[in-house]
């Protein structure tokens, strides 16, 4: 019999991609319609409402020696395919998924689905461990998980419009013209900013989420959006009047604004995509 032996104790992260399509609702049972339409709004609706799941599903472990692979993608597709995208495809979830039938009170919200793959997937790996289930409900709302007790990450992504000069009143008009380009044009361009705003928590027992997005949609809404939404950065806001508006300054500017607002709920990231060619990510100090 030959024992597989692995290489030096590297670890590899591989991920793989899953689409299913299912329905689900919010609802406590003890309360009444409208209590929970009060708690939930439309996700409340007892006929249900469905979406279009993304799961990411990455891996890690070491290489074995006989074949160089982590895992054999076959065989991670067959049991992703056999234990997830069997019980949840064009299923629905509260009334067809074991967890959520045997728990009514489990709401199947992204961040307690994600948690449910992690323990649906967790015993039939073997050589690979499971590192991140990161699920998405749509292309702008979804939950990261890394298996630590009730702890899930939430990003919502948000997009709005504004022009800037990169201008520094440091430096001189030529200096300033070497350094930013064209970025420095005295009249301005724009872009369509994408915020992901990312926030940490555990998840509410009775909720099912980490936090109320209604809430962080506010909180954007009014910080983020009124100040910034269709302006000038330099000439209508007060935060750019002497900080020369560069992605960095304004990540680091937005979560200065945001943070305070969202408590106690834990902003763990910001990230600001000026354009599809680069992002900045901003922690905090
Ligand atoms: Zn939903
Ligand atoms: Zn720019």
């Amino acid at each position: 019999m030959v024992i597989e032996s692995l290489h030096n104790n590297m670890n590899y992260y591989l991920t793989r991609r899953v689409e299913f399509e299912a329905a689900h609702y919010y609802r406590i049972p003890e309360l009444s319609d409208k209590e929970n339409h009060e708690l939930f709004g439309p996700t409340s609706n007892p006929n249900s409402h469905g979406h279009n799941y993304v799961l990411q599903v990455t891996v890690k472990g070491d290489t074995l020696a006989s074949n160089g692979m982590l895992i054999n993608i076959k065989d991670l597709d067959s049991i992703i395919k056999e234990h997830i995208v069997a019980e949840y495809d064009h299923k629905h979830i509260n009334l067809q998924h074991p967890a959520f039938i045997q728990d009514s009170s489990l709401q199947p919200t992204s961040e307690n689905i994600a948690i449910q793959v992690w323990q649906s997937l967790t015993p039939h790996l073997q050589n690979a461990d499971l590192h991140l289930v990161h699920l998405y409900e749509e292309s702008a709302l979804s939950a990261e998980y890394y298996g630590e007790g009730q702890m899930v990450y939430l990003t919502k992504v948000y997009e709005f419009s504004a022009s800037h000069r990169l201008h520094s009143i440091t430096l001189t008009d030529e200096e300033n013209k070497a350094i930013f380009g064209k970025c420095n044009n005295p009249y301005g361009h724009g872009h369509n900013y994408m915020l992901e705003v990312t926030v940490k928590g555990e998840v509410d027992p009775r909720t099912g989420m980490v936090t109320d997005i209604d809430l962080l949609d506010q909180v954007i809404e009014k910080q983020v959006f009124s100040r910034f939404d269709h302006k000038h950065l330099n000439l209508d806001t007060i935060e750019f009047e002497k900080v020369n508006p560069t992605s960095e300054n304004f990540v680091r500017v937005l979560w200065e604004i945001v943070e305070p607002q969202l408590k106690p709920v834990t902003l763990h990231r910001l990230r600001l995509q000026e354009t599809p060619k680069s992002y900045f990510d901003y922690y905090g100090d």
